[in-house]
């Protein structure tokens, strides 16, 4: 077996002569300079969608100003205010979100600290407190939800700061309205991996099978699921 082995690769090095090194490098494109934020900060040609002060990027789902509230440089949820929506619209992005679940634990399962980050207001990154706290797996912090469970539980306990940074890929149609590449998404929570290209089935159904329709650049919401959920510094690369 092992002499096999060599047989094939001492055929396999013939095969790949030996090339002058200029041969395999690539001076084209160079990539434009961009100078990087420290830990999370925005780096130098992200657009800034919530630096703490106001919600003047967003507006609420329903249409009309949105009614979150901003304090010591947060955005939470005003239950029953509805979602809220920036009002630019975006395809493929990286996202930096940081977001914060109740300190004081109230309800369980779907119930404690629910909000969620729809992208293109149809995809949904489940935002939840799931420390300690049982649920379907699929519905979990950093599941996509009912779609993908995350590949572990990387959640800080409720009421600390807590990051996500996602790459999103829009899915793509053809001229007829069919589904030529489905949205791809990867997600870091607190630097740790949780979804790693996974390919979304459709938009995010709560009791149905999802079903792509053909869609342009839509806003990223936030979900007012009825719990006083936090956000900061939130930013997006266009890509
Ligand atoms: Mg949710």
């Amino acid at each position: 077996m092992a002499m096999m082995l060599m047989a094939s690769m001492a055929w396999a090095q013939k095969e790949r002569p030996t090339l002058d090194p200029k041969l395999t490098e690539e001076w084209e494109p160079v990539p434009p300079v961009v100078t990087p934020g420290d830990c999370g900060a925005p780096p130098s040609d992200a657009i800034i969608l919530f630096d703490g002060k106001d919600l003047n990027e967003w507006i609420s789902a329903k249409g009309g100003p949105a009614e979150w509230v901003v304090a010591d440089g947060a955005m939470t949820v005003k239950p029953r205010t509805g979602s809220i929506k920036t009002k630019q619209k975006f395809g493929d992005i990286q996202l930096h979100i940081e977001w914060r679940t109740p300190a004081e634990v109230k309800g369980e399962g779907q119930g404690r600290g629910n909000s969620g980050i729809f992208l293109m207001e149809r995809y949904e990154l489940q935002v939840l407190d799931s420390y300690d706290n049982i649920t379907y797996p699929n519905g979990q912090a950093g599941s996509i939800y009912k779609q993908s469970i995350p590949l572990v539980n990387a959640c800080k306990k409720p009421g600390e700061w807590q990051t996500y940074d996602v790459i999103f890929m829009a899915p793509e149609f053809t001229e007829k309205g069919s589904l030529k590449s489905p949205a791809r998404i990867t997600v870091l929570q607190n630097g740790v991996l949780i979804q790693n290209n996974f390919m979304l089935r459709g938009p995010t159904e709560y009791n149905r099978i999802p079903k792509y329709e053909p869609h342009g650049k839509a806003s990223i919401s936030l979900q007012d699921h009825g719990n006083p959920v936090s956000y900061r510094n939130i930013w997006v690369r266009e890509l």
